[in-house]
């Protein structure tokens, strides 16, 4: 066993010049090149991606996701998936299979390496043993209000336990009869002897193992007493050989407990080499949360539709939303991993998913707010079908026909009566062009009885098509629209941020986070005009409406029912900073 776990390494930021271009650059891969140059680990690379099953990933597992996965590819290693499933009073099967699915759906593949901490329960047992053996463990029957209150502080040292000196006889017994499920729940405790004097109050004799009596997803009832998440993980990264293992910085602090059981523990009859523990920020995104507890909250007291609402954070809710995993790589390529927690804007997020959606994303017309126009001069009962382009910016897409009638519908935001000067869409006796279309000229308004503009009567310029006479004429706007009986009915859904602050965490002026909801984070369009193109989408498709933003067919939509989910508008603020990349 190498006992020099480089520690100091973790603090190059810097990226190596003479690095292959095709290795990402961040300073974990720093530190995998240089253990490759060194001949570390037999030249292994091992990562693994440890998920506790007790809720859905969010966009911040993903960062984490293609770090582990990515720096496998990387360096011709491997990633494991491996669930980290040692409390079971708050795991279930139903986030193990969501989990599987979001991974493979981000498009990584762990292959035959899917394991679970369970698997270990017998191996940390064994372990456990061996430790109350050499003396470096021993059951504590104080209270946890009495641990807690033994451990000193940062300031002040903490105070050893009465029962800190059993014998290991006493131990093992104790210890054996805990497992045979002897004692209530909570009444004792195992836990590493190290030092209560420790400036690191995770080295202060910490639990690692507790009496708990609840079903497990996978062991069932098998056990009564479970091993606590800082001894679990290191001998679990052990036990698969795993040789980096990278977590978030809230673990820095308990890095010398990682290393304190790998060193105390002798595993290394059933692995090779040893796990070094790297710590990278966290990814916080603005105008959401990102904690499990606070996301499963947000579920079950329904604040939201379920964990994949559209709005959530979660790899389901931007999968249901419309994101492609290629969109979410990208973001988390340009985030990078730093050493440092910041905060993300949830913008370039948006950005992410623009730019992958231009060139693929077919161009539709769809009204979301209709106002009917009757052209007046179109003769009743023709249908023309004309050409439009499918994506302008990719003329691979082709084109396709959009069939133009006597009744169509525009957005009722493209037209004022009485509009300001600068206003380049329809007016009374004003002119705009219609998409692939004519021009048309508005004669007059028709209002209902409250005094609403209900429909417009227009007149078209028959030669203002593609390839007629006045088909280069200018005039200032263009709008969508689509043919009254042609188009199909749809409903709309508009997210905005599922927060109305940036930092909804911050809980500084002492409001919980649920205070900053923002109540119009779902605005639903009923009695959408969609183009009849649409009705051979189906559920996950994207498309761009024109003007309008990038939409997707959502889970509830039927053909008698169409219903899209707006991704993302088009308005970018990120495409000039972008552009500097
Ligand atoms: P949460 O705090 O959201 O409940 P967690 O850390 O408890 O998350 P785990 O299931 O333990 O969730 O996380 C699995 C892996 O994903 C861990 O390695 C963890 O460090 C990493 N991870 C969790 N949240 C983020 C995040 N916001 N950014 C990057 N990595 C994260
Ligand atoms: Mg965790």
């Amino acid at each position: 066993m190498t006992k020099d776990m480089g520690t100091d390494s973790v603090n190059i930021e810097t990226p190596n010049e003479t690095q292959d271009a095709a290795l990402p650059v961040n300073f974990v891969q720093n530190i995998i090149s240089e253990d490759l140059a060194q001949g570390k680990n037999q030249g292994r690379v091992h990562t693994r991606f440890p998920p506790e099953p007790n809720g859905y990933l969010h966009i911040g597992h993903a960062k984490s996701i293609c770090l582990n996965f990515g720096l496998a590819l990387a360096n011709g290693g491997l990633c494991n998936l491996r669930f980290d499933d040692t409390n079971p009073s708050k795991e279930d099967q139903e986030y193990v299979d969501s989990i599987m699915e979001d991974v493979r759906w981000l498009g990584f593949d762990w292959d035959d390496r899917l394991f679970y901490a369970s698997d270990y329960f017998e191996h940390l047992y064994e372990y456990a043993i061996q430790l109350i053996k050499k003396g470096q463990a021993f059951v504590c029957d104080l209270t946890a209000q009495e641990i807690r209150d033994y451990r000193g502080t940062l300031t002040e040292p903490g105070q050893e336990s009465p029962y800190r000196n059993r014998s290991v006889e006493e131990n093992l017994d104790l210890f054996t009869r805990m497992r045979a499920g002897e004692f209530p729940d909570g009444s004792r405790v195992l836990r590493a002897k190290i030092d209560m004097a420790s400036p690191n109050l995770n080295m202060r004799d910490p639990v690692i193992y507790r009496i708990l009596r609840a079903t497990h997803h996978r062991t069932g009832d098998d056990w009564c007493i479970y091993p606590m998440y800082d001894y679990a993980h290191p001998l679990s990264d052990a036990l698969e050989e795993i040789t980096h293992s990278v977590c978030t910085l809230e673990f820095s602090d308990h890095r010398p407990l990682y290393d304190w059981c790998l060193d105390a523990v002798d595993y290394s009859k059933e692995a090779q080499g040893r796990p070094q523990q790297i710590e990278f920020a966290r990814l916080n995104l603005n105008y959401t949360v990102m904690s499990k507890r606070k996301l499963k909250e947000l579920v079950d007291q329904r604040y939201v539709n379920g964990w994949d609402d559209p709005r959530m954070p979660t790899i389901s809710g931007l999968r249901r939303r419309g994101y492609t995993p290629e969109a979410i790589r990208d973001f988390a390529d340009r985030i990078g991993v730093a050493k440092r927690n910041s905060m993300v804007d949830i913008g370039l997020l948006e950005h992410c998913i623009r730019e992958d959606l231009n060139l693929r994303a077919s161009r539709v017309m769809a009204v979301l707010q209709p106002l009917k126009v009757t052209i007046s001069n179109y003769p009743e009962g023709q249908v023309e079908w004309l050409d439009t382009d499918n994506n302008p910016e990719n003329p691979d897409m082709g084109t396709r026909k959009i069939p133009f009638a006597k009744v169509i519908y525009i957005e009722q935001e493209d037209f004022m009566e009485d509009p300001p000067k600068k206003f380049f869409r329809l007016k009374p006796d004003g002119e705009i062009r219609l998409k692939s279309a004519y021009i048309i000229r508005c004669d007059e308004v028709i209002k209902n009885a409250a005094g609403e503009v209900v429909e417009l009567h227009c007149s078209y310029d028959p030669e203002s098509k593609s390839g007629g006479a006045t088909a280069g004429r200018k005039v200032k706007g263009t709008s969508h629209w689509v043919s009254a009986s042609h188009a199909l009915e749809a409903e709309v859904r508009i997210y905005n941020h599922l927060f109305m602050t940036e930092n909804p965490d911050d809980e500084e002026e002492g409001t919980d986070y649920k205070a900053k909801l923002n109540p119009d984070s779902l605005q639903l369009l009923t009695g959408c005009k969609v183009e009849p193109e649409l009705a051979k989408a189906v559920q996950g498709d994207r498309f761009q409406f024109l003007r309008q933003g990038y939409f997707s067919v959502d889970l509830d939509s039927t053909p008698e029912k169409l219903v899209f989910n707006r991704i993302v508008s088009l308005r970018d603020s990120w495409a000039k900073v972008a552009g500097q990349k």
